[in-house]
């Protein structure tokens, strides 16, 4: 490929083409057909097997994919496989995963010069397609951008969809979409209803493609369950994506067999504890290196760990998500005090002594007592011997699709006097503890819940005064709003812990 000429363009063309490098990919795919664009930054692209995954999906029906991903100081774009400039394709398809991308993804637009609103594009502009986790529950907040928005799994309608985009000609594509029923058309005011994928088995998700950089360090990926057995109140996953499937340990079995004893595996699954046939699948890792991408503390057991531990895992993760029973259970999250000592004591039986536990504050009628319960869990590790914690502590964000939809989220006044509540207790030795933005927080709860109009207000704000403005903008209209009217929550007061 022909390398940029200007100076600026040919910096953001060195940072992909260094990430490329450092790649190994099992199945390069060439093609302009399709520019797959993770809105993210590539670590955050490729800790998901789906960055390679739905690549190869695509090219299995024949359409010429290449992989792009954000970067905040980008100006142009340029393509994983073959440094290809993103406007030699003619369909771009979002992998809209995370809110916060939603702005990612108008940078992007805005960068290249495509009008934001598809109103406002002609056939001489590239067609947007949106898919991923955020299409499942709420696609409204990309209705004024999409031209077209899938929703769910992509396996499902992944042959119409390749047919569609092979076709070429803007409205002959529209056309085709059309026919498809998990395809939302909002020029057509066309609805779709959520693709499900009944079985992983027949096509098991694999990851093709090896990075040094990311979660899964130099790792093969694959998703042994999607969806989740259990019901938390917080999340969607949990009450979205029903029933919960998993990965047959007998095609697992030939999927493990044709991974080079050299590298590492990745399993992918909402909990890889739920797993139904845990003894089969240690069996066939026997030997192997592996890594997980999380366990729930009621379900891990001393043999999980110590291969965890022996595949050069120095801490683990788990997420006990409330300091207190009562907030655990307000947050259905179905564990006790007994789970989480034993979880911890299994861990340092298994040899480790880094942690990493994740909580969840701002949960309605919380107080100081159940707050410290954080610090009282923190301190039991530390007990036992745990020389790292560290802590992962976020706002509740209440979410559609979850029995938290009509909840607002906590006043954030509140949410920031528990922060330094928090602060407070946890300035201990041997813990780190990060909070997650307060800010982005509420931005991310504002676009889970945004109406096709409000997204089409943000649009506008972002084509006027760009993304840091929009992000002040959704962040000042919620603290508003919330100023003037009567939160339904108790004030948080010291007077509360006994
Ligand atoms: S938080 Fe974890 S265990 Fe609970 S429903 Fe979600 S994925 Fe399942």
């Amino acid at each position: 490929m022909r390398r940029p000429r200007r100076p600026e363009d040919f910096r953001d063309y060195s940072v992909v083409e260094n990430f490329s490098k450092r790649e190994k990919d099992y199945n390069p795919s060439r093609g302009d057909d399709l520019a797959l664009f993770f809105p993210s930054n590539y670590r955050v692209a490729a800790s998901s097997l789906s960055f390679s995954w739905v690549r190869d999906l695509f090219s299995l029906y024949g359409v010429g994919v290449e992989r792009f991903f954000y970067g905040e100081s980008f100006r142009r774009f340029y393509s994983l496989e073959s440094l290809r400039p993103i406007d030699e394709f003619r369909v771009i398809a979002f992998s809209y995963n995370f809110e916060l991308d939603l702005l990612n993804i108008m940078d992007i637009l805005k960068k290249l010069q495509i009008p934001l609103k598809w109103k406002e594009r002609d056939e001489h502009h590239p067609l947007i397609l949106v898919g991923g986790a955020m299409t499942y529950f709420n696609p409204s907040s990309v209705y004024p951008i999409a031209d077209i928005i899938y929703r769910g799994d992509l396996e499902t309608g992944i042959k119409d969809i390749s047919d569609a985009v092979l076709l070429k000609v803007k409205r002959e594509i529209l056309d085709a979409m059309r026919m498809i029923p998990f395809v939302e058309i909002p020029r057509f005011e066309k609805r779709g209803k959520v693709a499900k994928f009944s079985d992983l088995n027949s096509l098991p998700p694999v990851g093709s493609v090896i990075t040094p950089d990311g979660e899964f360090r130099n790792s093969f990926l694959i998703e042994i369950g999607r969806g989740c057995i259990r019901r938390c109140a917080f999340c969607m996953i949990g009450h979205l994506q029903k029933p919960a499937r998993f990965l047959r340990t007998s095609v697992l079995d030939s999927v493990v067999k044709n991974i080079p004893r050299s590298v590492k595996i990745g399993l992918i699954s909402a909990t890889v504890t739920d797993y139904p046939w845990m003894d089969e699948l240690l069996d066939l890792l026997e030997g192997r290196s592996f890594s997980v991408s999380s366990m729930r503390m009621d379900g891990l057991n001393l043999r999980l760990m110590r291969m965890l531990r022996e595949s050069g895992q120095r801490s683990f993760t788990v997420a006990p998500e409330g300091g207190s029973q009562r907030v655990r259970d307000i947050l259905k999250k179905d564990i006790n005090e007994e789970h989480i000592e034993r979880a911890l004591i299994l861990g340092r039986k298994a040899g480790f002594d880094s942690v990493k536990m994740y909580f969840i504050y701002g949960v309605s009628r919380e107080s100081e007592r159940d707050l410290a319960g954080i610090s009282d869990i923190t301190r039991v590790a530390l007990k036992m011997g745990y020389r790292n914690v560290k802590l992962s502590l976020n706002p509740l964000i209440p979410k559609p699709g979850t029995p938290l939809v009509n909840d607002r989220m906590e006043d954030v006044k509140v949410l920031e006097s528990k922060k330094k509540f928090l602060q407070g207790t946890l300035k201990i030795r041997g813990v780190k503890a990060h909070f997650e933005s307060l800010k982005g927080s509420v931005v991310q709860y504002e676009i889970a819940n945004a109406t096709s109009e409000i997204a089409e207000e943000y649009v506008e704000i972002f084509n006027r005064f760009g993304k840091k403005s929009l992000k002040d903008f959704i962040y000042r209209e919620h603290v508003n709003v919330k100023r003037g009217e009567k939160s339904g929550h108790i004030p948080f007061t010291t007077a509360s812990r006994k």
